[in-house]
């Protein structure tokens, strides 16, 4: 996902289509605090084993951050469009586009914004 010039729009809701655009598009799926401790239990793999086999730092050293395949996409998409850690996924991901967007975002989500 493209994190640059993040901003917030708390009040639309937006239903998923699962293209699976914004798990392969350029940019970083930042770990936020806790998220490593989280997937690990998930996976079932240490918090050690966890950032070794599946993370890498920033580019600018701020955080964790999931590791890309090496077409870019999230090495967590498989399959048609599923997020292997879709239950902990983290919260960058989960906040998409409910909480935060980027300008040009609507040329790639084809998410149905909704009501409620
Ligand atoms: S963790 Fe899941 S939702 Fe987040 S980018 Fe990877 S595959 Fe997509
Ligand atoms: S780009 Fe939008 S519609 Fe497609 S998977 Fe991501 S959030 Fe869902």
């Amino acid at each position: 996902m493209n994190m640059t010039q993040v901003f917030y729009q708390e009040k639309r809701k937006f239903i998923c289509q699962r293209c699976g655009r914004c798990c392969r598009g350029p940019g970083v799926v930042k770990l936020a605090d806790g998220e490593a401790e989280r997937i690990a239990a998930f996976l079932n793999v240490s918090v050690e084993r966890f950032v070794a086999e599946f993370t890498e730092l920033h580019p600018r050293r701020i955080c964790l951050v999931l590791q890309a395949r090496a077409d870019g996409g999230c090495r967590f998409l498989a399959g048609k469009n599923v997020c292997q850690i879709n239950p902990v996924k983290p919260a960058q991901c989960d906040g998409f586009p409910h909480r935060w967007q980027f300008p040009g975002w609507r040329e790639m989500c084809v998410a149905v914004e909704t009501e409620g």
